[in-house]
C-alpha cells in the first residue's frame, strides 16, 4: 500500500489512455469497496520523473518556470510588485545549481499576443532572481535562435540563463512543432516547474518535452511542480476522514467537474458562493438580481441527488448577506457601469427583487465552521461571497479561520486551489496558516477535476 500512495502522488499525470480506462469506472460507484479499490489500483501505478530522480552535472537543463509577475511602470520603468512567483522557484533552481546543471530558464510574461511588447520583457525578471538567487543571471533578449544559442553554449556548471518572453513568438501558444524545435536546441534536458501553465499544451510546456524525449533526453518535474501533484493529487487520493470540501466561487458551471469527481471522495460538501444561488434557484426559491444560471438548475439538482446516493452530505446556505445594487453614473476603465450597494443586511428567505445576494450570512458562516472544525482533511476552492468588498468578506474570513484552526489546532490537512481563493486567505492574513496553497490557478482547478494536464503527461515516467 506504501508503495502505492508514492505513485499516486503523480495520479494527475498519467497519459490519456489510462486516464480514460479510469473514467470508465462507474461514475455512481457509492461506497461500494470493490469500486473503489479497483479505482486506486489502477490509478497509483505510475509517477513522473522529478528532478531527484536527475543528475544533470555538465548539462542544458532547460527549465519552463512561472514568472508571469505582476509588474507596474514606474519612472518610465516596469517594476515587479510581486515577487511570490519567482521566490516560489528558488528550490528547485538551487537544487539544479547544486547538481551542476547549466540552466536555461523559460517563462512567458502577460499576453503580448506574438508582438515584442516592452512592458512585458523578462529583463526585469532576470534582476530581481539575481537578488534573490546571490549569484549572476545572464539574460538573452530572445528565446530562440544564434544568440541564445551561443550563450546557453557557453554556460558553465551552476550558471543561470534566463531567456526574453517566449509569447513574443505565436507559435508558443500554437504548440508550433518547427517553434518547439528551436527552443529545444539548448536543451538536453527539460524540467517543468511552471504547474501554473501545465494545463495549456504550449510548445514550451508540452512541444520542447515531446522533442527532448525523442532524442532520449530526461523529461522531469520541479520541486513546486512536484508538490503540486502531491497535495492537489496524492493527499486527496487518500484523504484523512472526515473530508470536507468547501466550494464557493461565481458560477456552478465552472465548478460542477470539480464537484462531481469530489463527491466521490468527500464526506461533506459546503457550497457558497453565488454558486449557492443556482441551487436555490433550482428548489424554487426566488434570487433576486443575484448572479445565477438558470440553465445549470439541472446540474445543481443532479450534484445533490448523487451526494444523497454516495451518502455524502451536502450543506447548502441557510442565510445570505444582500444589497440593493444602484448606478452610481460613472464608467469604469472598460466603460462599464459602476455599481454600488446599498441597503446590506442579511436575510434568511427569498431574496427580495431588487436585491442581490453577495455572501453567506453569520449562521451559515457559523455552520460551516463547526463542520470544518471536525475535519481532518479541507480542501477548499472558491470564496464564500464577494470578498474583494469588505462590506461581503466576513463569510470568507469566517471560513479561512475555521480553516486555520483546523489545521493549526487539529492538525488537519489543509489544501486551497485557485486563483481567489489564494487571494481571500492572503488578505485575510492566513495563508501561512494553511497546510499548501496551489500556485496553478486555472491549472489547480483542472487537475482538480481529474484532467490530464499537457504540461504534466509530457514528462517522463518513472
Ligand atoms: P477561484 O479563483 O478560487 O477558483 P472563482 O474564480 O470561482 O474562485 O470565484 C471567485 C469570484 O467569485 C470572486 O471574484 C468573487 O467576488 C466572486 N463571487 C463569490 N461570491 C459571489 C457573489 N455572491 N456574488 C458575486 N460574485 C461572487
Ligand atoms: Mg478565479
Amino acid at each position: 500500500m506504501a508503495r502505492c500512495a508514492v505513485r499516486a502522488a503523480f495520479s494527475g499525470a498519467m497519459d490519456v489512455s489510462r486516464r480514460l480506462e479510469i473514467s470508465f469506472r462507474p461514475l455512481d460507484a457509492d461506497g461500494d469497496g470493490a469500486a473503489r479499490r479497483l479505482y486506486h489500483e489502477r490509478i497509483c501505478f505510475m509517477a513522473k520523473l522529478t528532478i531527484r530522480d536527475l543528475n544533470v552535472r555538465g548539462k542544458r537543463v532547460f527549465l519552463r518556470v512561472d514568472y508571469n509577475v505582476p509588474l507596474e511602470e514606474k519612472d518610465g520603468q516596469m517594476v515587479i510588485t510581486d515577487d511570490t512567483r519567482i521566490k516560489e522557484t528558488l528550490p528547485t533552481l538551487k537544487a539544479l545549481i547544486e547538481q551542476g546543471g547549466r540552466l536555461i530558464l523559460t517563462a512567458h510574461l502577460g499576453r503580448p499576443k506574438g508582438k515584442r511588447e516592452p512592458s512585458m520583457s523578462l529583463r526585469p525578471v532576470a534582476e530581481r532572481l539575481a537578488n534573490l538567487l546571490g549569484r549572476p543571471v545572464a539574460f538573452v533578449d530572445d528565446c530562440i535562435g544564434e544568440k541564445v544559442e551561443k550563450t546557453a553554449n557557453a554556460l558553465k556548471d551552476g550558471d543561470v540563463l534566463l531567456l526574453e518572453n517566449v509569447r513574443y513568438y505565436n507559435e508558443e501558444e500554437k504548440n508550433d512543432p518547427a517553434f518547439a524545435e528551436k527552443l529545444a536546441k539548448v536543451a538536453d534536458v527539460y524540467v517543468n516547474d511552471a504547474f501554473g501553465a501545465a494545463h495549456r499544451a504550449h510548445a514550451s510546456t508540452e512541444g520542447v518535452a515531446r522533442v527532448v524525449a525523442k532524442r532520449g533526453g530526461k523529461c522531469a518535474a520541479g520541486l513546486l511542480m512536484e508538490r503540486e501533484l502531491k497535495f492537489l493529487g496524492d493527499e486527496l487520493e487518500k484523504p484523512a476522514r472526515p473530508f470536507v470540501v468547501i466550494l464557493g466561487g461565481a458560477k456552478v458551471s465552472d465548478k460542477i467537474k470539480v464537484i462531481d469527481r469530489l463527491l466521490e471522495k468527500a464526506d461533506t460538501i459546503l457550497i457558497g458562493g453565488a454558486m449557492a444561488y443556482t441551487f436555490q434557484l433550482a428548489h424554487g426559491k426566488p434570487v433576486g438580481k443575484s448572479l445565477v444560471e438558470p440553465d445549470h438548475k439541472g446540474t445543481a439538482l443532479a450534484a445533490e441527488e448523487k451526494a444523497k446516493k454516495l451518502g455524502v452530505k451536502f450543506e447548502l446556505p441557510t442565510d445570505v448577506v444582500v444589497g440593493k445594487p444602484v448606478d452610481t453614473g460613472k464608467l469604469n476603465k472598460k466603460g462599464k457601469p459602476v455599481m454600488d450597494f446599498v441597503n446590506i443586511h442579511t436575510i434568511k428567505d427569498a431574496i427580495p427583487d431588487d436585491s442581490e445576494g453577495f455572501s453567506i450570512g453569520e449562521e451559515t458562516s457559523a455552520r460551516y465552521a463547526k463542520i470544518i472544525s471536525g475535519a481532518k482533511t479541507i480542501l477548499w476552492n472558491g470564496p464564500m461571497g464577494m470578498f474583494e468588498d469588505a462590506r461581503f468578506a466576513a463569510g470568507t474570513n469566517a471560513v479561512a479561520q475555521a480553516v486555520a484552526d483546523a489545521t493549526q489546532k487539529n492538525g488537519a490537512k489543509s489544501i486551497i486551489g485557485g486563483g481567489d481563493s489564494v487571494k481571500a486567505l492572503n488578505k485575510a492574513k492566513l495563508g501561512d496558516k494553511v497546510t499548501f496553497m496551489s500556485t496553478g490557478g486555472g491549472a489547480s482547478l483542472e487537475f482538480l477535476e481529474g484532467a490530464v494536464l499537457p504540461g504534466v503527461a509530457a514528462l517522463s515516467d518513472k
